[in-house]
């Protein structure tokens, strides 16, 4: 660079930081390394504002440099000022946080400001006038002497360059700066210096490595977590699927508005099926502001089965309020959902057929019923269903036949009905049907018709063909009805009637059958009262010795002094008694009483040699609830016998080990209405009995039905063989003692003789028929 080109570059009084670069030592100083001509670069650059600094230090500066500066402060006024403006800067130039520093185009250092030299302890002397590449801050490593050379060598080819690098401090401390080096130009284009600034980012770096650290841990709960999080910015925009929320969705983090999240994430209603539309989607009632807590909603994808989370979340704002989107969580709740599905199944269905069960049944009925108080031509009816002799199958084949039985039966029942009726198992053998309206009797015969169908072909289990038969009671629509219980329990009194008539058959209930159980009922409750009280009474009629026609004992047979019907027989009460359990505290009252008229009557010498009858049900039998019912428990008086039925030993073959026990205590037995069941005498012979007691059925027709004398014969004989006594029953006239005493029969009773009497009359015709007379009849 020529002299003249210096000196036509005049200092700009206008440019502050060449001016501040002023005072800047250049090199070749005369108080320091003699008088020695400034290198022309420094003359280049100092043209002007460092003249008169030059002139003083440097006597012997080559003419055309001095030239060329007294050039420049010619201008006096100008020149003060601008040293003013130059020790301002200078101030902050030293002063500010930066690194500053001023180098040639060649890059050799011509300045550090104060902050730079005091941050890394370098002497001001040690580096300047030398290549800044050397100073000794950048000796942190190779690589980093390595970046600056790269930035140094652009720069000082005149393109700014920008370079994050380390600088060593004087306490071995590091600081990172961002370095930028700016090469400066002449008005003609040509470089003049390179300023270099250095701002510290160590500060900067650490929050950024803090933030990096905290948005990794961000993003990896995010991704981890085990809820699906979805966010989106202020528009709608997807922002955010975490790893759970794009695997539900089955979806990829792409940016889908709003308006289409709908369309694109089959998102459902807590039913599964109804489709949410927008503004029912947890992230945009979130986006419109809407705080969402626990709402329910199902995803459905593809790819795996319906999900149902709990959404919960709300809109997002920066600071200052402005909207920034809105973040949804889900909570899967699918596994809960489908126990609580599971629980609700099961609270209100059938474990073993799946069919409804009572509360379900109850729960649909009363719909119905309330329906047909709305609408009466919308009728319903209800079907009670229990299978024929089920027992049997169970007891013969096992408890796991019988359970394929009903599963099959449960089957049947369905396929009968239509789709619209409700079939439910109210229990062991009992089903029930609910039919849905059109529903008149005709319709409902026409169903049962259907069932019965079903159920003619014979169910094939583990290798046997079981026919199964079902009694049917059906009950309709009625509006008396109150309580859903009532047209079941009317439905059940038909099926009980169905039963009765002999099964494998159907019934429509009426009226009537209610008025015979609600007749039953009454008669229950107030036999209960009857036994509790003192209404019942025991009449005694007398056993005859045929042969004389002595009175040998007498039969007790219960009474019940009804306090507005009168006095009741047995037929009347019997069957009520057995039924409701009552004919255990029944037939305890009796055989105390009759004992105690025994001991009564026997306690008397001329009537020392009674016996009395009293007849046990076959109910009494089996093990009875109450401890004081139990027949073994009881104090039998000596003459005290016992009656049971011939078909009490059929239908209760339990009662044989009952009737062994009684019998080794000594109690005689007597097998009442010989004759009438199907027991025959090789029967009777297992069964410690003592006497058998002819039923009227046989003694009737005497003395002219020649097969009845035939066959009383023959049962006259064998008993004789077999050491039975045999009492001839209901003998009505003196022919049928004679035909009896003929073939042999040497007891009866009947009303010939004396029908049923209260105790005191007993007591007299006792004593007016003692042994030895001679017969009268
Ligand atoms: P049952 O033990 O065969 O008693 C005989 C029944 O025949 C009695 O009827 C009696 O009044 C009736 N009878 C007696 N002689 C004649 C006659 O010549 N002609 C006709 N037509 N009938 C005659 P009752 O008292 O009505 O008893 C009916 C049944 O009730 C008894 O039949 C017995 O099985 C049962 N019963 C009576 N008392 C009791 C009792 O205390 N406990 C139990 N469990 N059953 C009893
Ligand atoms: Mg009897
Ligand atoms: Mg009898």
């Amino acid at each position: 660079m020529s002299h003249e080109a210096a000196a036509c570059a005049p200092a700009r009084p206008d440019a502050p930081g060449r001016a501040a670069a002023a005072r800047l030592r250049v090199p070749g100083r005369a108080d320091r390394d003699g008088p020695r001509a400034p290198s022309p670069d420094a003359l280049r650059l100092f043209a002007g504002v460092t003249a008169d600094v030059w002139l003083v230090g440097m006597p012997g500066a080559p003419p055309e440099a001095i030239q060329a500066l007294r050039v420049v402060v010619a201008d006096h006024a100008r020149w003060r000022e601008l040293l003013r403006d130059r020790d301002r800067l200078r101030d902050v130039y030293d002063r500010t946080f930066e690194f500053q520093g001023m180098l040639l185009p060649s890059g050799v250092l011509l300045d550090a400001n104060e902050t730079l030299l005091a941050f890394t302890g370098v002497r001001r002397v040690q580096v300047l006038g030398k290549p800044c590449v050397d100073a000794p801050w950048w000796k942190v490593s190779a690589e980093n002497v390595g970046l600056l050379r790269r930035a140094l060598t652009q720069a000082m080819s005149g393109e700014f360059a920008r370079q994050d690098l380390s600088v060593l401090g004087a306490d071995g401390t590091q600081a990172h700066v961002d370095l930028s080096l700016t090469p400066i130009f002449s008005e003609r284009g040509e470089p003049q210096m390179i300023v270099m600034e250095g701002r510290d980012i160590t500060e900067r770096l650490r929050t950024l490595h803090e933030v990096g650290v905290a948005r990794a841990f961000l993003e990896s709960v995010l991704e981890n977590v085990q809820d699906g999080i979805v966010a989106c910015d202020a528009e709608g925009r997807i922002t955010l699927f975490n790893r759970m929320a794009r695997e539900w969705h089955g979806q990829g983090p792409e940016a889908v508005l709003a308006d289409h999240w709908s369309g694109k994430y089959r998102l459902f209603g807590p039913d599964g099926v109804t489709p949410l539309h927008g503004e029912q989607i947890p992230l945009l009632r979130a986006l419109r502001g809407a705080a969402v807590k626990d709402q329910e909603i199902v995803i459905s994808s593809d790819h795996r089965p319906p999900l149902t989370v709990l959404s919960s979340g709300g809109p997002l704002y920066t600071p200052s309020g402005e909207p920034l989107g809105a973040v949804v969580a889900m909570h899967d709740v699918t596994e809960r959902k489908l126990t609580e599905q599971r629980l609700r199944h099961d609270a209100l269905h059938d474990r073993l057929t799946g069919l409804a069960n009572r509360a379900l049944l109850y729960s649909l009925l009363e719909h119905r019923m309330a329906r047909f108080r709305r609408q009466p031509e919308c009728a319903y009816a209800v079907l009670f269903i229990d299978l024929d002799n089920f027992k049997d199958v169970n007891d013969a084949y096992g408890h796991i036949v019988g359970d394929h039985l009903l599963l099959e039966v449960a089957a049947r029942l369905q396929q009968a009905v239509r789709q619209t009726d409700a079939v439910a198992r109210l229990g062991g053998d009992e089903f029930a049907v609910l039919l849905d309206n059109p529903c008149d009797a005709t319709q409902v015969m026409r169903v049962i018709a259907r069932i019965t169908r079903e159920m003619r072909r014979p169910v094939r289990l583990s290798g046997h063909e079981v026919e199964v038969t079902l009694s049917i009671g059906a009950a309709l629509a009625d509006s008396a009805y109150t309580g859903v219980e009532e047209p079941l329990r009317d439905a059940d009194t038909a099926m009980y009637r169905a039963k009765q008539a002999g099964k494998n058959g159907a019934q429509l209930f009426d009226q009537s059958m209610h008025e015979s159980v609600v007749r039953r009922l009454t008669t229950e409750r107030e036999l209960r009262e009857a036994v509790a009280g003192d209404q019942l009474r025991l009449h005694y009629q007398p056993v005859i010795c045929l042969d004389d026609g002595s009175c040998t004992g007498f039969e007790a047979l219960v009474r019940w002094q009804h306090p507005v019907r009168g006095l009741l027989f047995p037929g009347d009460f019997i069957g009520v008694a057995e039924a409701s359990g009552l004919i255990g505290a029944l037939g305890a009252w009796v055989l105390q009483e009759g004992a105690r008229q025994l001991r009564e009557w026997r306690a008397r010498p001329e009537l020392a040699h009674l016996s009395l009858a009293v007849n046990v049900s076959g109910k009494q039998l089996l093990a009875p609830a109450q401890p004081d019912e139990r027949l073994l428990a009881f104090d039998f008086p000596p003459g005290l016998e016992l009656e049971v039925t011939e078909s009490t030993l059929i239908d209760t073959p339990e009662a044989g080990a009952h009737l062994r026990a009684l019998a080794q205590l000594g109690v005689p037995l007597s097998l009442d209405d010989f004759g009438t069941g199907y027991a025959s005498l090789a029967a009777v012979q297992r069964h410690p009995i003592g006497t058998l007691k002819l039923d009227r059925s046989f003694v009737a027709p005497l003395p002219a039905g020649k097969r009845q004398r035939a066959i009383v014969a023959s049962v006259l004989t064998l008993a004789a063989h077999l050491d039975l006594r045999v009492i001839a029953e209901g003998l009505e006239t003196p022919e049928q003692v004679a035909a009896l005493r003929d073939l042999g029969c040497r007891h009866g009773q009947g009303y010939v003789f004396c029908r049923p009497v209260p105790a005191g009359e007993a007591t007299a015709y006792a004593l007016a028929h003692l042994p030895g007379r001679r017969p009268d009849a």
